[in-house]
């Protein structure tokens, strides 16, 4: 019988919700371009209600305590002392989320002589140090597409959000003001503007496609170019690097993978590139951008405005610099956990575990590591080119 730790985000200082704001969500079976969505045995909760915390479980309990493994849930995570260090020694499974990564590093590997399994609930598996579990034998497995067009969904807004200036003008309403001039000091249209994405694979084309009826120009960089097909439905013009992109962009979204090659490309010399008073929109990952140019930047003025919803570490310190900084509209990683997104996740991180624990092969689209190397889905995301 296997032990399973599940890393989850804490509950609510309010409490775990007992009422929700709607009564369901759609029931979405396939993802863009075919891939079917998670298909588990049975799942033993509700669809739109919230599973990401400890008290939610992912909703696995009744289904793993039935099979007769063991489950562990704790949002314990930090430091050498943390829940997940003293549970780690003896789990053969391991399940966080990226909204509240348990880093897996070569060191908890080594401290953690039976982990045969890191699952993520979600996407984005790079809070695991791959290499050193693809070295363990150690398989890394994530639901993938779970969350994609909901991170999607969360871009166009931020994008919205920044150009309009939306979230000052709401505090102005909320704090019984009327003072229009200041409140639209900075409110631009996004019709006309041009709009560029970096990396365009799940998310990056999902986003292209949500913002093509916004009657912007439309850009996109990634390492391998769109059939030509969708490059002329969209209207998309092709850049050869993300430099060449951002000199011509008004608005750019990124959605390229936190890789060593990746880590801290968006720099101060990367922003000097940009037009001046130009908006990023980051929700792949904090740790692709340097955090102190980015806070530069926006206060010399040569960005107008960042949204992001990652952040390194995670979660923040109360003190990061990005929570302060000029003309910000950050989430505290939020975009994948909308409500709809955790019954995709939940049942997803089910289907994986039903087949581990029978014996049956994971599905190729959610292995990033397997058998010593990167694998499935992870050959193609995760591999360093
Ligand atoms: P995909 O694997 O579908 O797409 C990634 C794309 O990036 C691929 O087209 C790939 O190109 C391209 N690429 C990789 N490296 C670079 C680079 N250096 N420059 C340009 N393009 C590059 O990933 P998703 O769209 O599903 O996800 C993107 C990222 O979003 C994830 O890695 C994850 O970090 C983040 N994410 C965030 C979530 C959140 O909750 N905020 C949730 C889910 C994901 P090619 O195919 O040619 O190799």
């Amino acid at each position: 019988m296997a032990k399973i730790v599940c890393v989850l985000y804490p509950d609510s200082a309010k409490g775990h919700p007992t009422t929700y704001a709607r009564d369901s969500v759609p029931d979405i079976r396939s993802y863009p371009g075919g891939q079917t969505a998670p298909s588990p045995n049975a799942i033993d909760f509700t669809p739109g209600h919230l599973l990401g915390d400890v008290s939610g479980e992912l909703g696995l309990r009744k289904f793993l305590e039935g099979a007769g493994h063991t489950l562990v849930v704790t949002s314990d995570k930090e430091g050498p002392d943390s829940a997940l260090d003293r549970e780690l020694v003896d789990a053969d499974v391991v399940i966080s989320q990226p909204f509240w990564p348990a880093y897996i590093t070569r060191e908890r590997i080594e401290k953690a002589p039976k982990l045969k399994l890191t699952l993520t609930a979600g996407i984005g598996s790079d809070h695991v140090d791959l290499k050193a579990a693809a070295e363990r034998g150690i398989t890394v497995a994530e639901v993938t597409y779970s969350n994609s067009i909901s991170v999607a969904e969360h871009s166009v807004m931020m994008m919205l959000s920044l150009v309009r200036d939306y979230i000052p003008q709401h505090d102005i309403a909320r704090n019984g003001g009327w003072d229009i001039a200041d409140a639209v000091a900075r409110s631009y249209d996004i019709e006309g503007l041009q709009v560029g994405v970096v990396a365009a694979g799940r998310i990056g084309l999902a986003v292209l496609r949500r913002m093509k009826p916004f009657d912007v120009g439309l850009h996109y960089y990634d390492f391998h170019r769109l059939p030509k097909e969708v490059e002329q439905e969209l209207g998309l013009t092709y850049h050869p690097s993300a430099e060449a992109l951002a000199a011509v962009c008004d608005v750019i979204s990124i959605h390229t993978p936190l890789t060593p090659a990746t880590e801290q490309m968006y720099d101060a010399a990367f922003f000097a590139k940009m037009k001046r008073g130009s908006y990023i929109v980051n929700t792949a990952r904090g740790k692709l951008i340097h955090t102190d140019a980015l806070v530069e930047a926006l206060k010399s003025g040569q960005l107008a405005g960042y949204a992001g919803d990652v952040w390194y570490p995670q979660p923040a310190p109360a003190d990061h610099p990005w929570r302060t900084m000029p003309h910000n509209g950050m989430t505290p990683h939020t975009s994948g956990t909308s409500l709809s997104a955790q019954a995709r996740y939940a049942a997803g991180t089910r289907e994986i575990l039903e087949d581990f624990l029978g014996g049956k092969p994971i599905r190729d689209e959610y292995l990033i590591v397997s058998g010593g190397g990167f694998a499935g889905t992870g050959a193609h995301s995760y591999d360093v080119k």
